[in-house]
C-alpha cells in the first residue's frame, strides 16, 4: 500500500480533478497523505485540506513554482502559510501571456473567449486548458497533441511567459513560509556536474530538499537522487505528478507503472523542516 503523494494538480491549475475529487481519490486509494502543488497558486488549498478532513487524509499546502535558471526549473513549495506578493504577481502575468494566446487563436478564427475560460477553469490558467479548447473545437486529438502541434516553443499559439528567477523564487517560498524543494531533477536534462551546480546555486538561497521519487523514474535514477540528497545534506521528497486527464498516464499514490512509492517517514521529515522555519 502506498503512504503519500507530495505532487498534485487539481482544478485549482491544470489538473482535472478538483481539489476535494483529488482527496477522495486519495482516500479510496488508502494514502495517508497528499500534497496539493498547484501551478502558482494557493487556491485549490481550503477545499482541499476541508475534504482532508472529511475523508482522513492529512493534506499538506503545497504549490510549484516555474522559474527562470536559463531552462525553466520547477520548484515545489510545502508548508505555505501565504504567498509573498512576487509569488501572488505570477497568476497574474499568466494572465497576461494568457490573455495574448486566446487573441491569436481569435485572430485565426476560432471561437474562444478568454472571459469564458476564466470562468470556467478559475484563475491559473495554463497552456493545458488551451490545449482542451483546441481538442474540444476538434483541432487536437488530446492536450497533449495540442501542445506538439500548436502550444510548444515555436508552435503557432506559444507565447512566453515572464518568469521569476530561481534565487527570488526559492528565497520568496521561504518568505511565504514553505519549503523549498527541487521538483523532478531529471526534466531539465542536465548532466551530474550541471545538476549539481544547480542544487548548490539552490541552496544558497535555502533550497531544503530534492524530489528524489517521481513518476517514470527508474530505481536507479532514485537511487542517484537519493545519494544528491544525502550528500547535500537535504531532504527527500517524492510525488506523481498527477493531472488528471490532462496527462491520462500518470495515476496518484503510483505513477505511471506503479514504480512510485513514497514513504510517510519523508513527510515527517518534511514537517519538521517547516516547523523549524515557521518558528524562526
Ligand atoms: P504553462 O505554465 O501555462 O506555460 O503550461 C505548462 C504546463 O503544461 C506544464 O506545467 C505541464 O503540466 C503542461 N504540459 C507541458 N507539456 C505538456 C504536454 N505535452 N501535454 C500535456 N501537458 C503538458
Ligand atoms: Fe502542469
Ligand atoms: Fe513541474
Ligand atoms: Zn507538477
Amino acid at each position: 500500500m502506498r503512504e503519500i503523494d507530495l505532487h498534485i494538480h487539481t482544478t485549482a491549475s491544470d489538473g482535472t480533478c478538483t481539489p476535494r475529487e483529488a482527496v477522495r481519490r486519495a482516500s479510496e486509494l488508502g494514502l495517508r497523505a497528499i500534497a496539493v502543488t498547484d501551478h502558482d497558486t494557493i487556491a485549490g488549498h481550503a477545499e482541499a485540506i476541508s475534504a482532508g478532513m472529511d475523508y482522513g487524509v492529512e493534506v499538506v499546502r503545497g504549490i510549484e513554482v516555474s522559474t527562470r535558471y536559463g531552462v525553466s526549473v520547477h520548484i515545489l513549495g510545502y508548508y505555505l502559510e501565504h504567498l509573498v506578493p512576487l509569488l501572488a504577481g505570477i497568476v497574474n502575468d499568466r494572465d497576461v501571456r494568457n490573455e495574448k494566446i486566446a487573441a491569436l487563436m481569435a485572430g485565426d478564427g476560432l471561437p474562444v473567449s478568454y472571459a469564458e475560460m476564466k470562468r470556467r477553469f478559475g484563475e491559473a490558467i495554463g497552456r493545458p486548458h488551451f490545449g482542451r479548447i483546441l481538442t474540444e473545437l476538434g483541432l487536437a486529438e488530446s492536450v497533449s497533441d495540442a501542445f506538439d502541434r500548436f502550444l510548444s516553443r515555436d508552435k503557432r499559439y506559444f507565447v512566453p511567459r515572464r518568469t521569476v528567477d530561481i534565487d527570488s523564487s526559492v528565497e520568496a517560498i521561504v518568505q511565504s513560509g514553505g519549503v523549498p524543494v527541487l521538483a523532478h531533477p531529471f526534466q531539465y536534462k542536465k548532466n551530474d556536474a550541471e545538476l549539481r551546480e544547480l542544487i548548490e546555486h539552490c541552496v544558497v538561497h535555502g533550497l531544503r530538499g530534492i524530489e528524489c521519487r517521481y513518476s517514470g523514474y527508474d530505481l536507479g535514477q532514485v537511487k542517484y537522487l537519493e545519494g544528491l540528497a544525502e550528500e547535500y545534506g537535504l531532504l527527500k521528497t517524492g510525488g506523481s505528478d498527477f493531472h488528471g486527464g490532462n496527462k491520462p498516464h500518470i495515476r496518484l499514490g503510483t505513477g505511471i507503472a506503479g514504480e512510485l512509492d513514497v514513504p510517510y517517514a519523508w513527510l515527517e521529515r518534511l514537517r519538521e523542516e517547516a516547523e523549524k522555519l515557521h518558528n524562526t
